[in-house]
This record gives structure tokens, sequence and C-alpha cells, in this order.
């Protein structure tokens, strides 16, 4: 059966997306993305998509969305970062189980205003974002909506049974890690922010560039992911994407312990830390709350350091998982101070706060 929001994406959308019509639409998507793989034994055209996993997979199943004016503005996303994006942040999801990510599906609701160029940039971005862990479009859904685009992906992988690496394992005593460097996302989103709002430019210095670029195409870390799976060392992980307060509360909150990290051991760029100058913002506050980074967050026991450090993945030691519920930083002078979680909250609930009150 034909569902209304189709009959409203005939009437509504735009005379190039109108004429094209939305099975015209699924049909361009479908010729774009086609991979064979004898893993699909079914892909986009059918009810619903037929998949084979190896017989000793847990697969793992992770969805993200994405709305306009939450998570990204037009004003200074392009399509096809857009794409990428909507794909990066799922397969992040995956990279933090330490999984392996195999198919993907794209649900789209979308307004009058967007033409086909649009969704085919925006599909150009996922289909890179995709290609580069040899991903695969399985299927999705495509709708009109009345107030600007919503995207939500899902994203499925695999892990060896019982391999996940979950929130729930950190321990007291663990050493915590983070990979890449914290912050450059959310200083990047706010070069764009300003630059867009005094007409676009945003200017050419490469360190603001590499910023930016943290921001619009995040890079999920699915080796190192993987790489600290099959080392058998971490004990929880977590990928950073309300930002590393909320991110390590999340891990203590399920794990039932607390952490004390020290800020001067969060790695941060040379890019953050010139920006943050011009800016005149604390570079710590955006590793600390900015979010969207997508490194990954993990725990291991401190006979594990030497190991971790092999892997050949940029990795430093922040802290100490502790057995006292608390959240605490010691800060630049030594001092030891509570750590609020202030990371993104879409409904701005209490309850990290509230498990930590300090
Ligand atoms: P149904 O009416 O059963 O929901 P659709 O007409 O929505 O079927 O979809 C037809 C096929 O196209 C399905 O295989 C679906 O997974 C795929 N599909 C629809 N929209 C998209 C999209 N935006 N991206 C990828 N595949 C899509
Ligand atoms: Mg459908």
């Amino acid at each position: 059966m034909i569902p209304d929001c189709f009959l409203y994406l005939r009437l509504t959308l735009n005379m190039e997306l109108s004429k094209l019509g939305e099975f015209g639409l699924i049909e361009h998507i479908r010729k774009m993305m086609m991979r064979r793989s004898p893993s699909v034994l079914l892909g986009i055209g059918d009810d619903a998509a037929a998949l084979k996993f190896p017989a000793s997979a847990s697969v793992l199943a992770t969805t993200d969305m994405l709305i306009e004016g939450i998570h990204f503005d037009l004003a200074y996303t392009d399509y096809y970062s857009l794409g990428w994006k909507s794909v990066a942040v799922n397969l992040s999801d995956i990279a933090a189980m330490g999984g392996l990510p195999r198919f993907c599906l794209t649900s789209l609701g979308i307004p009058p205003a967007i033409s086909v160029e649009h969704v085919i940039d925006f599909y150009r971005g996922c289909n890179a974002a995709l290609q580069a862990h040899q991903t695969i479009l399985v299927g999705g859904d495509t709708c009109s909506s009345q107030q600007g685009i919503v995207i939500s992906v899902t994203m499925l992988g695999e892990t060896n049974r019982k391999r996940e690496i979950t929130r729930t394992g950190a321990k007291p005593g663990d050493r915590i890690f983070v990979t890449g460097t914290l912050g450059d996302s959310a200083a990047g989103l706010e070069i764009l922010k300003s630059a867009s709002k005094k007409g676009g430019a945003r200017g050419e210095k490469n360190y603001l560039k590499r910023l930016t670029q943290k921001h619009l195409r995040p890079v999920p870390r699915i080796e190192w992911g993987r790489k600290i799976a099959r080392s058998h060392c971490a004990h929880a992980m977590i990928d950073i994407s309300d930002g590393l307060s909320s991110d390590l509360a999340h891990i203590c909150e399920q794990s039932g312990v607390g952490a004390i990290i020290s800020a001067e051991q969060i790695p941060l760029s040379r890019s953050l830390v010139m920006a943050s100058s011009d800016l005149k913002k604390s570079k710590l506050d955006y590793a600390l709350s900015g979010g969207e980074d997508y490194e990954l967050l993990f725990t291991a026991p401190s006979g594990k350091v030497r190991n971790l450090h092999s892997l050949g993945i940029p990795l430093v030691d922040i802290g100490e998982i502790t057995q006292t519920r608390k959240l605490s930083l010691v800060d630049s002078r030594g001092v030891t101070v509570p750590l609020k979680p202030m990371g993104y909250n879409h409904f701005a609930r209490t309850s990290l706060s509230e498990v930590f009150k300090n």
C-alpha cells in the first residue's frame, strides 16, 4: 500500500523531484549504490533485505537520527558532508563495540525545497563513507517532510559472539584511554557558525579548515575499535559523541564506578589550541563537553597498558576508574574538582548529573 506521505510527496516536492517521483528516486539510489556481494541475498527493491552473517557472529544493530535544525544546519553543511556524516556516526557506534560494519539502511524525510541533485550529493557522501569500510546499502525508506530534512540511518555489523565491548565492564583501577584528539569538532562547529553569520567566509587558515572538516566529515574509528577488541585488553568502550565528560559518565553509570581524569593529559590538537586562542574560548571546555569527536573512550587494566601502546593507535591515558561513584578532574593547577557531565542532552534530563552529584 502507498502511504499518505507519498501522495503528499507527489504534490509538494519541487518539479524536478516530483518528476522523478519517489520510485524513480529509489531506483536512482539503487543504481547508484548497487554493490554485489554474496552476503546480500536481497538488496534494495524488495519488501525487506535478506542478508547472510557468519554462523559464529553476533549481529550488532544501531540507528541514529539527524534532524535539520537540531543536528545540522544547511547554512554551513553541504549535502555530501551530510551523507558522509549520517553514515559515519553510525559506523562509529559499531566501532565502539569493536565490531565490523556490514550493511546499512537509510531513511529520509525530504522537504519540498530539496532537489534531485541534493539527494544525489547526499548519497555520494553516504557512498564514500560506506565504501571506506566495505559496507553495503541494502534498503531504507523515502518520505516527504513538511519541516526540514529528517535522516535515520541504521547500521548492521558483526562481532565474534560475546566479544563485543560494552559500556558496563569498567573496573576500579582501570586506566582510562582516549584515541585521537578531542574538542576539534565542537570548535569546528563554532567556526562554521560564525562564518555563516558573517556571510560564508570561513577563512583560509589550514588549522580552521582542519577543525571544520572534523565537524563535517568525522572519521569513524573502525580499525582502531577492532584492534582494541582483538587485543582483549579493554573492559569497557564507548564512542565520544556527546562529549568526554558525558560519555565517561555513561561508562561509569553503567559500570557502577567513578573516574578521575587529568586535564593536562587530555589530547588536544595544535589546530584546536590555535583556534581556541582566536575564538577566546577554553580549549578544555571544547574537549570536555563539545561532543561529536567520534573518538573512542575505553578502560583497561593497568597491566595491559604496554599491549595497548603496541597496537599502533594514537592513544592517551587520561586517568583512572575509581570505586567511589564520583567524577573528578585534576585541573591544570593540580587541584581536584568535580567533573560535571556537560555534553549535549536532547531533553535536558539531569539523570547523569543526579547520579554523579559529587
Ligand atoms: P515499502 O512500501 O515496502 O516500504 P518502499 O517502496 O518504501 O517499500 O521501498 C522499496 C525498496 O526500496 C525497499 O527495498 C526499500 O528498502 C528501498 N528503499 C526505499 N527508500 C530507500 C532509501 N532512501 N535508500 C535506500 N533504499 C531505499
Ligand atoms: Mg517504505
